[in-house]
């Protein structure tokens, strides 16, 4: 499988030194001796007799076998202003008895030059030796460095693997340091214990699974768990991404796959951890695969082969992780391989209070915060988007000069996190400001007008980095898990109430409403072809889900003509649910001048101030914003 890199790689290397080879000899044969010749010019012996006798000499310089001297170059400025221009010259030494009384006599400045003493050996080195240790430590460095980008040992290591190993101590993570996902560190907790005491399960006869895959969305921790699956086992800890394996030369992903092993196999007990393992295990397509994917089945197969060639009682764990698990190949699924999935879901309320608790540690924070109230705020987040908000909210302590770390920038945190920075500065008009205003109490009333609709946390319209003018926090008491066919019509509709508003109060439809729409679209789609919430299709699913926890996009799978049928359900699902919004903002349109009013006044109003000028009664006069 790898002929074809070692030939092709070793060529590359021979090419390099040639170069540099021909760089040298050029160097040696046409720089050096301009260097060394300083623009002499050659002359006969009797020129120089004659500018000697001509009294232009000024001095000499004897050696062996030549004479250097310099003389007065005759020129027109050299007369006028007594400075003369001096000139290089060299002749052939002549046996010439009279030359020292010669030059005594001129009054030359003369003297024996010492030979150059550059012995043959030192110039070898000096000029063809240095230059070549030279390029070669450049070469080496070049090599070292390409081959590492490449993930591997360097030159003299061809299709070895570089995973990281780690041990114990250098990971640095435990358990402790993964909060919530309680079922996946039991299941972890597991193979740790194997790793401890072996014979434990060898007496017993069990067999523990070779692999386990550890699949969820994004930033739910899979990477830390891994490490600190290595951290408890205390064992060494192989780690190496699924992308690394593909960004290399053809046929080393496969050589790197057996050389891991062999390592592995050699520390045993041990932990290989293949992060993103997607990037090689993806499926394998039937027929002739082109290029690059050819080589990915390569590696796919390799890793096949080793996970079935080793032996499992040994104490070689594999553990994987992915967030595309449907994507992966059947093959690597199969019992004897990664066996054992291990799911590793977003956080729920308990687990992202934990985890908000973990990472706040880590800052100093104010006496008594309310994590729960963050984590209520805060559904749908992963471990890393919460850690991120609990950092964000330390840096925003910073930048406004406290050393402690409050509720406000936590608060404050969560919608930089979720909704980008706030452009304090932008420059929004007035009109643009009242739109906002009102599209952003259309949905707030709405919500708060229907039952089953998660109460309203806070409205805001100070612009964000991500491009909102603003937006209506809800944030609901307790955590839901499940979600009737009411709620998700009233959720909806809330979404249309903001475009709703705007036609209301300014007779018009600004841009605003992009999310909006996007979001309802989805959502109805998803009820109908999904849930089951349609009463033309009842319970059939008429769309299949890809990449679950990549955002979920889903696929129709349905003939053409019920499509068809679909997005005209669609369409009359948005259709009516912005009629019930619009009639509601009818209803209440006193209520709703009157909190846009306040929200343009204040850019900032939290639910409880909704609440209270929703609840009080009406003063007679609605005062509307002009
Ligand atoms: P994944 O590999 O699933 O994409 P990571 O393991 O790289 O996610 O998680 C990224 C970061 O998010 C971690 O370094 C950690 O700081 C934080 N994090 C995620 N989940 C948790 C958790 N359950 N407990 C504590 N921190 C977490
Ligand atoms: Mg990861
Ligand atoms: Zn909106």
């Amino acid at each position: 499988m790898n002929p074809e890199f070692g030939p092709k790689k070793k060529r590359s290397v021979i090419f390099y030194y040639l170069i540099v080879l021909a760089v040298i000899v050029a160097i040696n044969l046409f720089l050096v001796p301009v260097l060394n010749s300083q623009k002499k010019v050659t002359v006969t012996y009797s020129d120089f007799l004659d500018m000697l006798n001509g009294g232009l000499v000024r001095e000499v310089q004897l050696s062996d076998n030549a004479i250097r001297f310099t003389a007065a170059l005759p020129s027109d400025s050299a007369k006028q202003t007594g400075a003369e221009t001096l000139g290089l010259f060299e002749t052939g030494r002549i046996e010439d008895p009279n030359l020292i009384s010669l030059l005594y006599s001129k009054k030359v400045a003369f003297a024996q030059l010492i030979p150059e003493e550059v012995s043959p050996i030192l110039s070898l080195l000096l000029y063809w030796v240095l230059p070549l240790v030279f390029f070669v430590v450049i070469g080496h460095f070049l090599m070292k460095n390409i081959t590492k980008n490449m993930g591997d040992g360097g030159v003299m290591s061809f299709g070895k693997s570089n995973a990281k190993v780690y041990v114990a101590a250098q990971t640095g993570k435990s358990f402790a340091d993964v909060a919530g996902e309680d079922e996946a560190k039991a299941a972890l907790q597991e193979i740790v214990d194997f790793l401890h005491d072996p014979d434990k399960y060898k007496q017993i006869g069990a067999r523990l699974p070779k692999g386990a895959l550890l699949v969820g969305p994004p930033g739910t921790g899979k990477t830390l768990l891994a490490r600190a699956v290595a951290g408890e086992a205390n064992v060494p800890f192989f780690s190496i991404s699924g992308s690394e394996f593909v960004e290399m030369f053809v046929g080393m992903g496969a050589a790197r796959v057996r050389d891991l092993f062999k390592q592995a196999q050699e520390k045993a007990p041990c932990i290989v951890f293949i992060d993103e393992i997607d990037a090689i295990g993806g499926k394998r397509e039937g027929g002739v695969g082109i290029g690059g994917n050819d080589e990915r089945e390569q590696t796919l197969n390799q890793l096949l082969t080793e996970m079935d060639g080793f032996d499992g009682s040994k104490g070689v764990v594999i553990l994987a992780a992915t967030n595309r698990p449907e994507s992966l190949d059947k093959a690597l699924l199969r019992p004897g391989r990664f066996d054992r999935r291990i799911p590793v879901e977003l956080p729920d309320l308990a687990g992202r209070e934990a985890i908000l608790r973990v990472h706040a540690k880590d800052v100093r924070t104010e006496e008594g915060l309310d994590f729960r109230a963050i984590a209520l705020a805060t559904s749908g987040t992963s471990g890393a988007e919460l850690a991120n908000i609990i950092n964000e909210g330390a840096l925003l302590a910073v930048k406004e000069g406290r050393d402690r770390v409050s509720q406000r920038d936590l608060e404050e945190a969560i919608e930089t996190v979720l909704a980008g920075y706030q452009r304090k500065n932008a420059v929004i008009s007035q009109k643009e400001k009242e739109i906002a205003s009102y599209h952003e109490i259309g949905h707030a009333l709405v919500a708060a007008m229907q039952k089953n609709s998660a109460p309203v946390h806070k409205i805001t319209i100070i612009p964000r980095t991500s491009g909102a003018l603003g937006y209506t926090m809800q944030v609901d008491e307790d955590e839901h898990y499940l979600m009737s066919r009411e709620e998700l019509f009233n959720k909806i509709t809330t979404l249309t109430a903001g475009r709703a508003a705007e036609e209301l109060v300014f007779h018009q439809m600004t841009s605003g409403a992009a999310n909006d729409i996007e979001q309802a679209t989805k959502l109805a789609r998803t009820m109908i072809t999904r849930l089951g919430m349609s009463d033309q299709f009842g319970m059939t699913a008429l769309s299949v889900v890809q990449n679950a926890y990549l955002g979920g996009d889903a696929s129709l799978a349905c003939s053409e003509q019920t499509a068809a049928r679909i997005d005209q359900e669609v369409v009359d699902l948005i259709a009516k649910a912005h009629g019930i919004a619009t009639e509601i903002l009818q209803r209440n349109e006193p209520m709703l001048h009157r909190l846009a009013a306040c929200l343009l006044e204040r850019e900032t109003i939290t639910g409880e101030e909704f609440m209270q000028i929703l609840n009080e009664p009406a003063p007679d006069t609605a005062g509307q914003d002009t």
